[in-house]
């Protein structure tokens, strides 16, 4: 299989070249050349596989041509080797946890999908791979862990200052080995442009090899495509499946959009956003207007400028009438997200995190224009992810997992920067 840039101005990449480089030379995405579909058969029983099972299927259809069998079943097993529950919250809305990884955030998924992807890619390599990943939070805690003392790969990670919660900010800082942290003075649109700019700086790419581990990386965003069709088998028969995607950079989603064309037979999706909104106004107006994020209580979500807006134009040639046809969307200021996470809370005892209550209430919402519908909703994160701000909101106190504590009792290694680019170049060269 090859791979084409969304922009469309250099020539077909082969599966490695794609994954190494993350962005292609003329600053587009990377799509799949064609979308492979699933046969009937494996729809017909899909019920009675595994997660990792119906894993590895999708994974052969896209990447069979290029990674041999013995690897990939590697990549994909060794990758999903946690739990992902379809939890029953009412009758029509089921909560799929993601939050069951390393890091308690589904974007272990995709991280630990890539590590090994990469890993297979350059362990033949002399020149040790960097890795750069901009964060808003959950991003660089799941990079940083899938990476982890994983050879020939060095990972940096870029975060606004005092914009991610402490619990973050300590898995990616307290790592040590092959993980640098650098705490940036700026935002989380300031992080990302820091990346950007470093993958097209000639000197800094003549001189190391640069690769991008942020949802851009197609080895990230594909493999969230497995889950999908796990939710859906989990779901009760004969459904019609709507699915609710807390989103930000919108990988998550467009994940969700590959499934639906490889064959799954989702009724319809939902984009749940917080107060950053240029997504459900290109719904609802067909303009796109990114623009600088402003901070909410679901920060991972806080995106001004969302980076798989591309892709998901790709997939739908631009057609809006299209898009609509498939995504509607809806926006949660702060203040709804607090109501939601405690109605919920105290008719069902079951506890949202913030990320999590955009997606339930979004779904709710949609449910209300289609009762021939179920539906479940992507809950990316644990809410003691985001302890302070839910213990405030429930009046709880929710017990931290085991698996955080851990991170929370390591000591903190970051290196304060500006956010110049020159900063941030001479610190990749050094
Ligand atoms: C990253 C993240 C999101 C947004 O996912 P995208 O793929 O960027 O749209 C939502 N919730 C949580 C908890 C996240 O970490």
């Amino acid at each position: 299989m090859k791979y084409y840039s969304t922009n469309k101005q250099v020539p077909l990449s082969s599966l490695k070249d794609a994954v190494l480089k993350g962005l292609a030379d003329d600053n587009g995405l990377y799509m799949p050349e064609k979308i492979p579909q699933l046969s009937k058969e494996f729809f017909a029983t899909i019920r009675t596989k595994t997660f990792q099972e119906i894993s590895l299927e999708v994974a052969t259809a896209l990447f069979g041509e290029d990674v041999d069998a013995k690897s990939l079943r590697e990549i994909v097993y060794g990758a999903l080797d946690f739990e992902i529950p379809l939890v029953k919250v009412t009758d029509s809305i089921y909560s799929l946890e993601l939050f069951h990884g390393p890091t308690l955030a589904f974007k272990d998924v995709g991280a630990r999908f890539l590590a090994r992807m990469m890993q297979h890619f350059t362990q033949d390599e002399q020149r040790e791979a960097n890795v750069l990943v901009a964060t808003s939070g959950d991003t660089g805690s799941a990079v940083a862990n899938g990476f982890l003392g994983v050879d020939g790969i060095t990972v940096t990670v870029l975060y606004p200052k005092g914009l991610v919660s402490k619990i973050q900010e300590s898995q990616f800082t307290t790592l040590g080995k092959n993980i640098r942290a650098i705490e940036v003075e700026g935002t989380f649109d300031d992080c990302q442009r820091l990346v950007k700019q470093a993958f097209l700086d000639k000197e800094l790419n003549q001189k190391l090899t640069l690769t991008s581990a942020n949802s851009i990386n197609l080895a990230r965003f594909i493999p969230q495509a497995f889950y999908y069709f796990w939710g859906y088998a989990q779901m009760p028969q004969g459904s019609n499946v709507v699915i609710s995607v807390p989103s930000g950079n919108f990988g998550n989603l467009m994940a969700g959009l590959l499934a639906k064309r490889m064959g799954l037979p989702v009724k319809h999706f939902v984009a749940a956003n917080n107060a950053n909104d240029v997504f459900l106004e290109y719904l609802q107006t067909a303009k796109f207007n990114p623009r600088a994020s402003v901070a909410t209580i679901a920060n991972a979500m806080d995106v001004g400028n969302p980076s798989n807006f591309v892709r998901i134009m790709d997939l739908y040639g631009s057609e809006h009438a299209k898009v609509v046809a498939d995504i509607s969307g809806y926006r949660y200021s702060n203040a709804q997200i607090t109501e939601t996470m405690q109605r919920v809370y105290s008719e069902t005892k079951y506890m949202l995190d913030p990320h999590g209550a955009c997606a339930y209430e979004g779904l709710q919402e949609y449910l209300k224009t289609d009762k021939s519908a179920k539906g479940f909703f992507i809950e990316t994160a644990h809410p003691a992810k985001f302890k302070e701000t839910v213990d405030k909101i429930l009046n709880a106190d929710i017990e931290i997992p085991a698996k955080l504590q851990a991170f929370m009792r390591g000591q903190k290694q970051s290196t304060a920067m500006s956010s110049k680019f020159e900063d941030f170049k001479a610190y990749l060269l050094r």
